[in-house]
């Protein structure tokens, strides 16, 4: 079998420059890393840092405040927040929450009672406008005149929301010395420093894996609401053909929330394998063809859960799927490496 790319997991190939994987053929024998990780990590891509390189302590230490950007509708995947030692300096910033079919005292609630966030927080929505102008104002009640870092993963929202918060606001920008990656520097005329970071490609998010086109479909852009599926025992609800969700034992009634763009078809679990062959890329994409052939490369994986209403299990990268009624065994097939979480509900 061939070598596999330590930094995203394809097989290393140099056949094509265009697939996943590739290194140049000179470097056939001795590369670790395929052409695109190797550009990510030493030079290339200065937006975006991943998890193993990103100095979360040394930004950390040299501020004052740290506001840490989750996305609402992937907090799981988005959650590097463990990574710092000094978690008293940092305020969570939820965005995204626009997406989400959930009230303000819900997923409040949930974020202290689930994820255990007893800290500042914010809920906001940076597209919308919704929750900025409280942040916005304790910060600059608490923090004016300081050092505060904007941080966060790739996608969350932290270039829409810095420019939201900062647009119109007298600005020098000024890159900061100090470390290897690109922090940059803007300061307000009443000395308040903001330190906007680049964004921290996380592991294991879904749609990293897939092409622009897929991405766009996976990613949501509207309200998250969700169907309802009744699903027996031997049957499978298929996400596009991303995820594929199975009942072992006994029956549920389950509602994904996710893209409107990712088609959701139901089928009996015998079939799965043939509509992985014949239908996904066809009639039922995300992904296409090629993300297909790269999911392939990479392999499937499935985890068996015992479910039960008020609970849900998270796919980072493309939604969750609530579980409220019944009760049973299912397993979930995922492109392996892409992290599931199994969570209370946010709506009880
Ligand atoms: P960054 O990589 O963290 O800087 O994220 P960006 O600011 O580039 O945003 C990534 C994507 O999320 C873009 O398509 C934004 O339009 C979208 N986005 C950002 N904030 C929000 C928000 O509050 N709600 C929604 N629905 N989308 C958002």
């Amino acid at each position: 079998m061939g070598r596999r790319c330590l930094g995203c997991g394809a097989l290393l190939q140099s056949d094509d420059p265009g697939r996943a994987g590739y290194v140049p053929p000179e470097k056939t024998e001795t590369a670790q890393l395929c052409q695109r990780c190797f550009r990510i990590k030493h030079y290339g891509d200065f937006k975006s840092v991943s998890v193993e390189d990103f100095p979360f302590d040394e930004i950390s230490k040299s501020v004052d405040l740290v506001c840490f950007i989750v996305d609402a509708v992937d907090i799981e995947g988005s959650w590097l927040v463990d990574r710092f030692e000094d978690v008293e300096k940092i305020w969570l910033v939820v965005n995204k929450t626009d997406l989400l079919p959930f009230s303000k005292e819900e997923l409040s609630r949930w974020v202290v009672e689930e994820i255990g966030w007893t800290r500042k927080f914010f809920l906001i929505s940076a597209r919308k406008g919704w929750g900025l102008k409280s942040f916005w104002d304790e910060m600059m009640f608490a923090l004016s005149g300081k050092r505060i870092a904007f941080m966060g993963a790739t996608n969350v929202g932290k270039s829409s929301l810095l420019s939201r918060l900062l647009g119109d606001t007298d600005i020098t920008v000024s890159p900061w010395p100090g470390t290897t990656i690109d922090v940059v520097e803007r300061s307000l005329s009443d000395g308040t420093v903001f330190l906007d970071t680049p964004g921290i490609v996380p592991e294991g998010r879904l749609y990293g894996i897939l092409c622009p086109n897929c991405q766009k479909k996976v990613i949501p852009s509207k309200k998250l609401s969700g169907k309802v599926f009744l699903l027996t025992q031997g049957r499978s609800l298929m996400l596009g053909g991303l995820v594929i969700l199975s009942v072992e034992q006994g029956s549920v009634l389950v509602k994904p929330f996710i893209s409107y763009e990712v088609p959701l078809h139901r089928t009996n679990k015998l079939r799965i394998y043939e509509i992985l062959k014949e239908g996904v890329g066809d009639w039922l994409a995300p992904p296409c063809k090629g993300c297909l052939k790269k999911v392939e490369e990479m392999g499937w994986e499935e985890k068996v859960f015992v479910m039960e209403a008020g609970k849900d299990i998270a796919v980072s990268g493309i939604g969750w799927i609530s579980f409220f009624k019944g009760e049973g065994k299912v397993s979930v097939m995922v492109p392996k490496g892409v992290r599931i979480t199994v969570r209370r509900s946010i709506r009880r």
